[in-house]
């Protein structure tokens, strides 16, 4: 288990996130952007359309894909 920030992942608050992979901690992330921005949350609408972005031009958003599986691959086991 490894825990990253929203702010890790683009987003602009400290939640922390867990998950056994870079891909559970990002859908986590996707999740949590999703729940704010419901709740009326503006300072999480410019990284909930990122995320959304990313999921349309899956290609363009390969390289945040790469650097989040970086990023995540070098933080300690917890
Ligand atoms: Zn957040």
């Amino acid at each position: 288990m490894k825990t990253m920030t929203c702010h890790q992942l683009g987003g602009p608050c400290d939640l922390t996130l867990h998950g056994q992979s870079a891909d559970e901690v990002i859908k986590a992330q996707d999740r949590h952007l999703r729940d704010m921005v419901a709740e009326g949350d503006d300072a999480h609408v410019p990284a909930r359309e990122e995320m959304k972005g990313r999921w349309k031009h899956p290609i363009a958003g390969m390289g945040w894909y790469r650097d989040v599986k970086r990023t995540f691959a070098a933080l300690p086991e917890e």
